[in-house]
Formats: C-alpha cells, structure tokens, sequence
C-alpha cells in the first residue's frame, strides 16, 4: 500500500493538472492550462529540494523543519537518523573520555604496542615510571626507548606467561616489572608496575639471612671445636658424655643450616651461571655415588650415563645438584632400595634424573618441595638431619644454569627429579676417529 504522504501528493499533482487544464480549456488552450499547472508543479518541488539541501548544508534544519508533505516527512526522517548519531556519538565520546580518565589514573604505567612493537598510545603513568609521551613516542618502536635486552627477548618470544624486572630508565635505584599482553588484533599492552620497595625489600632479605649466617658461622666454629675436644676427652666427667654427644650433633645440626642458607643467599645474589666452562656432568654422578658407597644402610646406587654430552655451567654449583639430590634419595630410599642417576641428552637438551625406589612423596606436597624449610615430615626430617633447604638450593641452581626441575612421586613407589637443560647449554664433543691414516 501506499504511504499516506505519497497518495497526497499525487492527489495534489493530479488536482493541480486536472485544475490547469479546466482553466486552459476555459481560456480555450487546456495545454497551455497543464504545462502552466506542471511548471508551477515542478517550481514547488524544486523549491522544496533546494530548502532541503541548504538545511543540510548549513545544518540550521528549523527553517525547514515546517516543510510540507513529503517533504516534511522525510526531513522528519533524516532529522531523527541525525539525532540518534550525534547522540551515539557524544555517548562514545564521553566513553572515551572516561576511558581514558580511568587508564590516567591508573597507578601502572600501560603502553599499547602495535606488531611491529611501535606504540600506539600510553598512559600518564607509563610516562611517569618510563619517561614515554603519548604524542611525540608515537609510532616509536618500544626497544628503542626502554634498551633493555631482557624485556626485548619477552616481547621477541611473546611469552605471555612470564615477566620480566628492569631497572627504571629515569631514576637510579628504581625497578619496574614489565608484562606484555595480547591486545585487540596484533596488539599487545605492555604494564609497567614500579616495584622498586618489592625488590629493595628482598635485598634486605637476602642481605639480612647472608649476614646473620656469615656472623653465626665463627661463634658455631668456636662451640663445635670445643664440643669435639670435649668428646674425645678421655677424662669427661661421668654423666656428661651423652649431653655433649647431644650438643655436638646439635652444633652440627646448626653449621648445616647456617652453611645451606649461605649458599642460598649467595645463589640469590649471583648471576647466570657461566657459560664458558664446561662441566662433565658424568664424572660429578661417578664422584657423588663414591661418597656415599659402602656406608651403612645405603641402597645400591647406579650411574647410567647415556651421553657424553658436557654441560656449559658452575661446576660447584652443578656438584651440589646432585649432592643434595642423591643425599635425599638416600635418606628416603630403604637399604634394599635402589638409586639410579641418569645424565642424558637429546636434541631439546639435556637431564640429570635421579630415581629412587624409596617411600615417595604425596601429590599434595609436591608442589612446595622447593619452598624453603619446606619439608614433609618435619619430625622425621628434623632427625635425619633435613633442613627444608635442599630443593630450594637445587631449584636456584638450575634457574642460574636456565634449567627446570620436575618432580614426579607416588607413595609408597618412588621418586624422580629431572634436572632439564636447554640445547644451548649443551656441548656434545666430536668423535675422535680412530686409526690411523696410514702414516
Ligand atoms: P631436606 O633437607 O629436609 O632434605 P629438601 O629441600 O632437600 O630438604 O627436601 C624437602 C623435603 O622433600 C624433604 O623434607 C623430604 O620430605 C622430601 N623429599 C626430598 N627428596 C625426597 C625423596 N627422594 N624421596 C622422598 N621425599 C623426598
């Protein structure tokens, strides 16, 4: 059907021809009566199309809002269309405005970085911890500004799960910790968060555990020195020798202690492990199953070397992953247990395994082993000589040598630590050829 408008506008055109031609047939010339009556027909509609386009053009619509028919109605049209833009218009303006108040007012710093690491924006923030403007970085690839090899390998491997801690590029002394997030299509946020008292607090940890063990470590010598005459001595007042027997394993206890938590906080404090001497891991599985051979109560202890694979790395530090390893195996492992070492290698990198047939850990408690003083059965441990700070040490270790542990247990069964190192710390030596060439 046709709308209402339209009808009345023919209605009008045909009323308005029809009455053109009466008054031209009156006047004895009904053509001349119609072509007037078209004209007239034409100029109104042409009048009404030039009103509309000047209402569009200078966006002043109230001279045409009181247009007439058709014409009425469509500007009707068009004016609320209009209307509903530029409301959706201000709204999203107003969103954004908040949007960006908000991302301003945020204590981190966030920079959104395009593919090609270019920034595309920042907030106030990221120029307050990192010194980057909104305006004049755009378009500025990122590691030009922050030169720090350590989040360009991030934002290189786009490791999303990991980040990473810089040294602030405005203040000495300051420390930011950058994450990269994937953002919209090819973007990525960057957050930039000032832990500066996180990291200045850890120091004070560590500086404080490695001073209080380097200050206990002299008095303990004295009393373990005196505790060790004391028991040799042949003429020790009766009744004395079992508490001096005590306090001797006691001052022992404590030199462990004080000697683990110094090698701890001394790993805290070093760097990445060298990557210019290379260890022979082999030998050091040989060497640790000696130390413990033909001890009491000690299971069979096996070595599988399945490489020849040499290993770019402290060789102390390499020698105390699996002293630590092997002294646990061998304290959880029953005498008619056995122990198996492994040193093998693959394309992906190479692993220390230690595997015992020992008493197992519960899957609960896996996932603290490397927590320090963590241990299982406090009591127990506390009597073999377990201080909770093996694993810890082992874990630091590996994180210096770029390597992971993984542990997997079952009661009852036996246990596994894997120490995996990655390909590039790997050195195979080539095959020496055998016999001569003919000289
Ligand atoms: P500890 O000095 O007590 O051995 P660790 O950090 O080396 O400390 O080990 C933490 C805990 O993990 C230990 O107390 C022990 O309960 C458990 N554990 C470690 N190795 C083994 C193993 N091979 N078999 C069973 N339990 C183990």
């Amino acid at each position: 059907m046709m709308p209402a408008s339209w009808r009345k506008l023919l209605f009008g055109i045909a009323l308005l021809l029809t009455a053109g031609g009466l008054i031209g047939w009156l006047y004895g010339n009904p053509v001349a009566g119609l072509l007037v009556a078209a004209l007239a027909a034409l100029a109104w509609q042409v009048r009404q199309l030039l009103a509309f386009d000047r209402a569009l053009r200078t966006r002043d619509f109230d001279t045409f809002r009181y247009g007439e028919g058709i014409w009425q109605q469509m500007f009707s049209h068009f004016e609320r269309e209009h209307g509903q833009t530029r409301k959706h218009k201000s709204r999203y303006r107003q969103l954004l405005k908040e949007i960006r108040k908000s991302t301003d007012a945020m204590p981190d710093g966030a920079v959104i970085l395009d593919a090609k690491n270019e920034i595309v924006t920042c907030n106030k923030a990221a120029k307050i911890l990192a010194g980057l403007k909104p305006k004049k970085d755009k378009g500025q690839r990122i590691d030009n500004l922050l030169r720090e090899p350590a989040l360009n390998k991030l934002l290189q491997k786009q490791d999303y799960s990991r980040s990473v801690e810089i040294i602030s590029p405005l203040r000495e002394g300051e420390w930011l910790n950058c994450r990269v997030v994937p953002y919209g299509a090819d973007q990525k946020l960057l957050l930039l968060r000032d832990v500066t008292e996180r990291i200045r607090l850890n120091k004070m940890r560590r500086d404080f555990v490695g001073n209080a063990s380097h200050e206990l470590r002299s008095p303990l010598t004295v009393i373990s020195g005196y505790l060790d005459s004391l028991a040799e001595d042949p003429e020790i007042a009766p009744g004395w020798e079992q508490p001096v027997e005590q306090m001797r394993a006691q001052a022992q206890r404590m030199n462990h202690i004080v000697a683990e938590l110094l090698e701890l906080s001394k790993l805290e404090s070093a760097g990445r492990a060298n990557t210019t001497e290379l260890v022979n891991v082999g030998g050091l599985l040989v060497a640790a199953r000696k130390t413990w051979e033909g001890r009491a109560g000690v299971p069979e202890i096996r070595v599988h070397l399945e490489t020849e694979a040499l290993l770019y790395g402290n060789s102390t530090q390499l020698e105390s992953i699996v002293g630590n390893l092997l002294s646990n195996a061998v304290r959880h492992t029953p005498q008619d247990g056995s122990i198996t070492m492994i040193w093998r290698a693959s394309k992906k990198g190479a692993e220390i395994v230690m595997q015992d047939s020992g008493e197992g850990i519960a899957a609960e408690h896996v996932p603290r082993l490397t927590e320090r003083f963590f241990r299982v059965d406090r009591g127990r441990s506390r009597d073999d000589g377990g201080v909770g700070l093996g694993l810890a040490i082992v874990k630091h270790i590996l994180n210096r040598h770029d390597g992971e542990l993984h542990i997997s247990s079952e009661l009852g069964v036996g246990s596994e630590f894997h120490c995996r190192f990655p390909a590039q710390r790997v050195a195979v030596p080539e095959p020496v050829a055998l016999g001569g060439s003919g000289s």
